[in-house]
């Protein structure tokens, strides 16, 4: 696993930030220090707010802010040395865990694994199954594959999906809006 042959092999950053026995101190951005940075930005933002829907949507776009904080900081360790675009993502548990992946190619190039399906993996591996949304961090806020597509409609249609470029730039959507009439084997039994 250390042979690993990138080049650029960073320290090891905390993506699991509930799960025990993950280490949280580390000398890059971790999940509290994304949650602390956006936090100064939002106590900055909710002096200016006043009603209370305001406030939801700021505490939504706080979520949204720390899980894009997380996949990129999770796409710095894409292993991407055949095709150059390395991809981050930030899967949210409804249990409040976050679960980080990044592709990893292979010199057998139908081996490679998407960012979004290695969280998934790590996610449901854990015992973890219920998703409340999953940040995608590209250079260019590109849009999920059709196989990460049908992955991740396993586990639910309605799981939001946010796309992020690298300068924190986003757009919303679902699951299900990305990938309708995804196949279900009990569509084949019924
Ligand atoms: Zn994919």
């Amino acid at each position: 696993m250390d042979a690993k042959p990138t080049k650029r092999r960073r320290t090891r950053k905390p993506d699991s930030a509930s799960v025990p026995n993950v280490e949280i101190a580390s000398p890059d951005a971790t999940f509290l220090e994304a949650i602390s940075v956006v936090e100064e930005k939002r106590t900055k933002e909710e002096v200016q707010i006043a009603g209370a829907e305001d406030a939801a949507r700021a505490e939504v776009e706080t979520v949204i802010n720390v899980l894009i904080e997380i996949a990129k900081n999770t796409r710095e360790n894409a292993y991407a040395p055949y095709s150059g675009y390395c991809v981050g993502a930030a899967l949210l548990a409804t249990d409040g865990t976050v679960y980080g992946g990044c592709n990893v190619e292979n010199a057998s190039y139908g081996m490679s694994i998407c960012a979004e399906r290695t969280a998934v993996v790590k996610a449901i591996s854990e015992g973890v199954r219920d998703f409340e949304a999953i940040a995608v961090v590209t250079e260019d806020a590109g849009t999920p594959c059709g196989a990460c597509r049908q992955f991740l409609s396993e586990f639910g249609t309605d799981t939001m999906v946010i796309l992020a470029d690298i300068h924190g730039h986003y757009t919303l959507t679902t699951v299900g809006e990305l990938l309708p009439y995804a196949f279900r084997l009990t569509d084949v039994k019924s």
